[in-house]
């Protein structure tokens, strides 16, 4: 799950990391209210950032300065509603503008190879990462945390100076760890800082002090684990998902969108997977990976019916149920009564084993289902209808 910049700075603040104060407006009106406080607080500037679940918003205009309430008001007016790499933005950041000295990048990703936590720094920070590790790989310094013990001192010192931030050595450290403990704080995927940048304010007599903070954050979350964390499920946004997407989590489905045209319905994530090398083989492209789960009862299976259906390109319907806690009983009432309410017909091919199937083959055949005794059957009539060749259910 992606989060916006916003949210993703709490995190970091709650981890006792240096980010600089910020606000969120919906309207141009609550960015001028905004701006006049941080405008009282002895801002220069302001700086109002498009609130996106994308990169590269700077490129974009999404990130701009205003040195006035009344042209923060316009310029976060012009931002709001702005399409930015098909997002619409419905929010800005406010802050007080850094006067920015040096841009660096910073980021803790799960490197799933290594089954660590890999720290990747650059003094080429401000700029897209993927550019660098293409035109100067040299330029991004690699170092793995330990699993028990996290990013020792020595590690996070070594890192601070490759990346040349000797001078702001004790803060660079705090940093690199505190993305660590981020990291398995709230377990991301990704904790990223881009830039992470060395600012100039007035200190506390006035004069100018140098100060390492992070200006922008990105954090993406484990979805799998956000059960261990209740109140992370707030930050989602809307955007970071796709409606059938949203309706399978919400009906406690599995479902991965694929290319195809084979709808799949199927128990169990091992069950799915080989209806999908069966449909393959037998000619045809599955259109989805689609586990319905565990003893699911029929208001389930409609749910799953009308998300595969939602796919326009779907034209025919693999249904594979190894009935075992599921019963098949329960998943042909659950056909019966999604085709009932189906928008449009589509060939659907029935195949229900294991428990209740006696009782489920009764159902489908009143029903007037298609239905195939064995999965590479099943497969090969799926095939066959999606070609439009085979008798439609
Ligand atoms: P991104 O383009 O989506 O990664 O958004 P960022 O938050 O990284 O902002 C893009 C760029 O805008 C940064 O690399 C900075 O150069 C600039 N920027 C962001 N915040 C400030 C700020 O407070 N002051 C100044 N002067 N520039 C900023
Ligand atoms: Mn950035």
């Amino acid at each position: 799950m992606k989060i916006q910049e916003a949210d993703a700075k709490s995190l970091l603040l709650a981890q006792s990391l240096p980010v600089p104060d910020w606000e969120v407006a919906h309207t141009a009106d609550g960015a001028r209210i905004a701006a006049e406080r941080f405008f009282a607080g002895g801002a220069e500037r302001v700086v109002i950032k498009a609130q996106v679940l994308v990169g590269g918003r700077g490129k974009a205009g999404g990130v701009k300065l205003a040195a006035s309430p009344d042209e923060a008001a316009q310029v976060a007016d012009a931002i709001l509603g702005m399409d930015i790499k098909g997002m619409t933005v419905r929010k800005v950041l406010v802050g007080a503008a850094a006067e920015i000295v040096k841009e660096f990048y910073l980021s803790a990703v799960l490197d799933r190879a290594e089954g660590r936590i890999l720290l990747m720094g650059s003094a080429e920070g401000g700029v897209e990462i993927e550019q660098v590790a293409l035109v100067h790989p040299e330029a991004i310094i690699r170092r793995h945390a330990d699993p028990l013990l996290g990013l020792l001192d020595y590690q996070a010192r070594d890192l601070a100076f490759a990346m040349g931030l000797g001078g702001h050595l004790k803060a660079a450290v705090a940093i690199a760890k505190g993305l660590v403990t981020t990291m398995r704080a709230y377990d991301a995927d990704l904790v990223e800082i881009n830039p992470l940048a060395i600012v100039r304010e007035a200190g506390p007599d006035g004069a100018p002090v140098e100060r390492l903070v992070c200006l922008d954050a990105k954090v993406t979350l484990d979805d799998s684990a956000l059960a261990r964390h209740p109140g992370l499920e707030a930050l989602r946004d809307p955007d970071d998902e796709a409606p059938e997407d949203r309706e399978a989590r919400e009906a406690g489905l599995t479902f991965i969108k694929l290319d195809g045209t084979i709808g799949c319905m199927v128990n169990g994530a091992g069950l799915a997977m080989t209806t999908m090398d069966l449909v393959k083989r037998a000619g045809g492209e599955p259109a989805n990976f689609l586990d319905i789960g565990g003893g699911a009862r029929a208001d389930k299976v409609a749910a799953a019916m009308r998300i595969i259906l939602d796919d326009r390109k779907v034209n025919a319907i693999l249904v594979n149920i190894f009935g075992g806690i599921t019963r098949g009983d329960e998943v042909a009432r659950g056909l019966i009564e999604a085709r009932a309410q189906q928008t449009r017909d589509v060939p659907m091919i029935v195949r229900i084993v294991g428990t209740n199937a006696a009782e489920a083959a009764v159902l489908l055949e009143q029903a007037r289902f298609q239905t195939a005794a064995s999965l590479d059957e099943a497969a090969a009539k799926a095939v066959e209808a999606s070609r439009g060749t085979g008798a439609a259910a």
